[in-house]
């Protein structure tokens, strides 16, 4: 059996390689001039590191599983601190325990200063509702504007006004009526587990080669599928650019592009499925990284910041703090990230004007910072799917209509999670699904 991979992202790439593991052949296809989609190296003056995502989580085993069956064993390692702060009322303040940005240590929250909690004792509902109500009615909107929103904002980028509970944040509905007891026992159980991040020496942006090296995989760059159109034996994709379209046969189809690519190409056969995927907001952001040749007066792993306190930069990361390899390359590395969901107007600066924002919100935050010896602006169009209120009914409608296509199948981040482990667990699962209904063009 032959299988085409559009998209040669973290999704794409797990796919193809459950596929090539089942007997499988895959096509990755993949329209730009890299694989890896929002993992990515690069280099800053002198240190090559992480443009994109740099970290994965551990508690779940499907990105560590991937690294241990690449090779890259060798390569994982923890950061050496986890201990972010929050810049907010003019200060860096050390983030006491949470859960997903839910107190469950109030006396250390109250040392904070961050942010007052006005605890009610609430039902669960059933339906679901956006982060923001259910947080605010059961803890006030302050503990939700400055931590859970922040903490949020890291992961989705998104305004959790509109985001939904059940999709993004089941752990706090998890917690139960009373939500800061129910914080405190989550908080104590997950301290006795290992490491909650991992990431990879060199930069987790080496995952995508090492899994597209794997024997069987036949990777093809500069390769934009433009339609997918059901044959009698199989599927028939157009591929290339306009002026040149070739076309290329398979028995089946995973679909790994993000969601608006993905509405256009399966508008034809699965017709809810994209109608549901069109409707998915992607936010956009930069990250800037920074290199300096002098050590930072800061140890922790660096910060965010509640949008309520309207500054440019939204987190900063201190990278030569988290990692030991970068710290170990002599330089001081901090990335800042612009951009949250509805704050595309950030982003229209030219690079010199981000970097420059970035940094002089950086210098405001750790009070002083040296020229930096060099920088690089990285944007992230559509960087990440927002999963609004009803986004679990969305993936139902979709899961129900490429389900009655036999041969086509869809993941990545629109749909189960953002987290490399998640979207990795869903290229398997698409590739699983193919294999077991043997779409053999036999
Ligand atoms: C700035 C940033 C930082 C992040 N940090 C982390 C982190 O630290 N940890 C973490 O777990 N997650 C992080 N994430 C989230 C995570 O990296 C992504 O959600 C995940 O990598 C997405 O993988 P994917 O395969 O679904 O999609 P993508 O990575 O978007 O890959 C899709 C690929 O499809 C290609 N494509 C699109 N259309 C077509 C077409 N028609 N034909 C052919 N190819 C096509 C694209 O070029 C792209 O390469 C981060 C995301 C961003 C944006």
């Amino acid at each position: 059996m032959r299988v085409a991979v559009v998209g040669g992202g973290m999704s794409g790439l797990a796919a193809a390689h459950e596929l090539v593991a089942g007997g499988a052949e895959a096509v990755v296809l993949e329209g730009s001039d890299r694989l890896g989609g929002k993992l990515k190296l690069g280099s800053v003056g002198d240190v090559t590191l992480d443009l994109g995502a740099e970290s994965m989580l551990a508690r779940r085993p499907e990105a560590l599983d991937l690294v241990h069956e690449v090779g890259l064993d060798e390569r994982v390692v923890n950061p050496r601190t986890i201990t972010a702060s929050i810049w907010t009322h003019g200060a860096l303040r050390a983030m006491p325990p949470t859960v997903m940005g839910i107190p469950a240590d109030v006396d250390a929250l109250a040392a904070s200063g961050i942010a007052e909690v006005d605890p009610h004792v609430l039902p669960v509902p059933d339906d679901d509702v956006s982060v923001a109500s259910f947080v605010t009615e059961r803890l006030g909107r302050d503990v939700f504007d400055r931590l859970v929103e922040p903490l949020l904002g890291g992961v989705y980028a998104g305004h959790t006004d509109a985001l939904s509970l059940r999709a993004t944040t089941p752990q706090i509905a998890a917690l139960g009526p009373d939500l800061l007891a129910g914080a405190t026992t989550a908080r104590a159980a997950a301290n006795a587990t290992g490491p909650v991040f991992a990431g990879l020496v060199g930069g987790v942006g080496q995952l995508p080669a090492a899994v597209a090296a794997t024997p069987g995989i036949d990777v093809r760059l500069d390769a934009t599928v433009r339609a997918i159109t059901r044959t009698s034996e199989g599927w028939r994709l157009s591929v290339g650019p306009t002026t040149d379209v070739e076309h290329l046969d398979v028995d089946a189809v995973v679909v790994a592009a993000p969601a608006p690519a993905a509405a256009r190409l399966i508008a034809e056969d699965a017709p809810d499925a994209a109608f549901a995927l069109a409707a998915i907001e992607y936010a956009s952001m930069a990250i800037v990284t920074y290199v300096f040749d002098e050590p930072p007066a800061f140890d922790g792993s660096g910060f965010l910041v509640p949008p309520v306190d309207h500054t440019f930069i939204k987190a900063a990361t201190v990278s030569s703090n988290k990692w030991g390899w970068v710290a170990d390359t002599g330089r001081t590395v901090i990335r800042a990230s612009v951009g949250r969901a509805g704050e595309a107007t950030l982003l229209q600066h030219d690079d010199g004007d981000i970097a420059a924002r970035a940094l002089a919100d950086l210098r405001t935050a750790f009070g002083r910072l040296p020229e930096p010896l060099d920088h690089v602006v990285q944007r992230w169009g559509g960087g990440l799917p927002q999963y609004d209120v009803g986004h679990l009914d969305r993936v139902a409608v979709v899961e129900r209509s490429i389900a009655a296509v036999p041969g086509l199948e869809v993941c990545g981040a629109a749909y189960n999670g953002v987290g490399i482990p998640a979207v990795i667990a869903s290229g398997r699962a698409a590739a699983r699904r193919i294999l077991d209904a043997g779409t053999i063009g036999a």
